[in-house]
């Protein structure tokens, strides 16, 4: 089990609060593990709590996770990024909830308890925002594949003007 960051999710929005974290993927549940090649990396988060168009009281939790996971071809690891945003609409009452569904299908309500688990839920939007299969552009040129993913660093550009007009 995970350590739970623990939030009164209705106070939290009605307060218009803002909470922002890092944590090491390895802190995570063992559910979220299961599913990766290693527990390396970093999964930053932020939950923000508000009233929507029709003053419901809401949470939108964004969640940005480096991760590692399987090639499906050569089962060796590979890095990706999960990054998710929802909003979480609040209700204190099953039949309000249910109304709201029913009007709305892709509404994401849930029944405020007391208490929220922030990592749960940070789990869980790791867990859908996985890929169900991933493969490496080309197995064995890992590296290759990764140095041209990375942004040219905006020095070496300069640099390399400055020497084109000597
Ligand atoms: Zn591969």
């Amino acid at each position: 089990m995970s350590n739970p960051i623990l939030i009164d999710p209705l106070k939290f929005a009605r307060e218009g609060r803002v909470l922002t974290g890092k944590m090491p993927v390895s802190a995570l549940d063992e559910r979220v593990h299961s599913d990766l090649s290693d527990t390396s990396g970093t999964v930053e988060y932020t939950v923000e709590g508000f009233r929507d168009g029709s003053s419901r009281l809401s949470l939108r939790l964004r969640v940005n996770a480096d991760v590692m996971v399987s090639c499906q071809r050569c089962l060796e690891a590979m890095p990706y990024q999960v990054a998710t945003d929802v909003v979480v609409t609040l209700f204190t009452r099953q039949e309000k909830l249910d109304e709201a569904v029913e009007l709305d299908e892709t509404l994401d309500a849930i029944l405020a308890l007391e208490e929220l688990d922030v990592v749960a839920m940070i789990e869980d939007e790791i867990i859908m925002g996985l890929p169900h299969s991933t493969k490496h552009d080309e197995c064995g040129s890992e590296a290759l594949t990764r140095a041209k993913a990375d942004k040219p660093n905006p020095f070496a550009v300069l640099a390399t003007l400055k020497i084109s007009k000597s």
